[in-house]
């Protein structure tokens, strides 16, 4: 039978990249291979004329030779080659690639997991920064073993299982994949004797306590790094990072927004109409706002600088007051008497005195009489 053209068995272009000829040929081997397709005899040739297409193709050597000569080009010894062992490595390694599983060479030294602590704090903190002090579990070496998990006076020995590679080959069929060996867990050594302070893990947990500096103007969600104060690195590796993130709790006058403030402002009844000062609270004492006469609710005074200035702003916010006339309530006889008789003098002119409201009224007159 002639040999079908590789790039034609890959169903790729003769101009393909290395990355379309190694996808299009995982993509083949996943389908043909026999391990997927017992009851179907071909998928085996299928299999190998793929790989053997691949490993031409990939090969910086060989693919220029094929293209040149075509199959006369290339050894042809490296396609006869490819018997059952042959071609269970080549899977091995693309495959590999795939599952992560081919860790041959590979070291087990690891930078430590990053860390994150929720930090509650008020908005007066917040705007002002302030200093405090947490508390986090955290895991450090055995002081017993030093770190070996052995018993001192003992020594750790080497896997039997994986003679110390930390990793053994599987073999299954046609598959042949690397594994970290499950005895050792990947550290090529068993401890016959563990430390009892760790149970042989070398490392014990405890509590520490970490000094946090929160600085001025942080918002909802903000993150301070405290820098390799995450959990500890595995075989000498870096430790990782510890997060400080700041959650703001609810203020009773303020809402924030970015570096904006707001707050609302109740005004009485008559200070609206006769005008007056109102004293308001800001993050740093209190301000008088000037309210003018004829005052109505949702008007907003607007008091520049002094909302939060933000960690990574150039200006400070500001603090709007939004006024809410408040209507009295638990008046007595005098009172009520005194608002009657006002109520029926101000009817008399009510355009002049009430305007939104006579205006109003004029409005729904008119949609019921047309
Ligand atoms: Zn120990
Ligand atoms: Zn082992």
């Amino acid at each position: 039978m002639a040999k079908r053209d590789y790039y034609e068995v890959l169903g790729v272009n003769r101009d393909a990249s290395d990355e379309d000829i190694k996808k299009a040929y995982r993509k083949l081997a996943m389908k043909h291979h026999p391990d997927r397709n017992p009851d179907n005899p071909k998928a085996e040739e299928h299999f190998k004329e793929a790989k053997e297409a691949y490993e031409v193709l990939s090969d910086p050597k060989k693919r220029p030779a094929y293209d040149s000569y075509g199959h006369a080009g290339v050894d042809p010894s490296a396609g006869a080659a490819a018997g059952a062992g042959g071609f269970a490595d080549a899977f091995g390694d693309i495959f590999g690639d795939i599952f992560g599983g081919n860790r041959q060479g590979r070291s087990n030294v690891f930078r430590g997991a990053d860390l994150r602590y929720n930090l509650d704090i008020t908005l007066e903190q917040a705007a002002h920064g302030f200093e405090t002090k947490i508390r986090i579990p955290t895991m450090s070496q055995c002081e017993t073993c030093k770190g070996s998990g052995a018993k001192p006076g003992t020594q750790p020995v080497t896997c039997t299982t994986c003679n110390g590679q930390g990793q053994v080959r599987m073999t299954q069929g046609f598959f042949s994949i690397q594994q970290t060996c499950s005895r050792c867990h990947g550290t090529g050594k068993i401890i016959p004797t563990p430390c009892t302070t760790c149970g042989g893990g070398g490392r014990v947990k405890h509590q520490k306590t970490l000094a946090v500096k929160i600085p001025p103007g942080v918002d909802e969600g903000d993150r301070v790094r405290l820098t390799g104060e995450g959990e500890p690195g595995v075989n000498g590796g870096p430790a990782g990072n510890l997060y400080v993130q700041v959650h703001i709790k609810a203020h009773t006058v303020f809402q924030r927004d970015h570096d904006d403030l707001h707050c609302e402002m109740p005004v009485s009844f008559a200070t609206a109409a006769l005008g007056g000062d109102v004293e308001i609270p800001t993050l740093d004492g209190s301000a008088r706002i000037k309210v003018p006469p004829e005052t109505q609710s949702g008007k907003t005074f607007r008091l520049r600088g002094k909302g939060i200035k933000g960690v990574r702003s150039h200006a400070t916010g500001d603090l709007f007051c939004h006024v809410v006339v408040e209507t009295p309530v638990n008046l007595n006889e005098r009172q009520k008497e005194l608002l009657r008789e006002f109520e029926a003098i101000t009817q008399k002119d009510a355009g002049r005195h009430n305007p939104r409201a006579k205006s109003w009224f004029d409005r729904v007159k008119e949609f019921f009489e047309s």
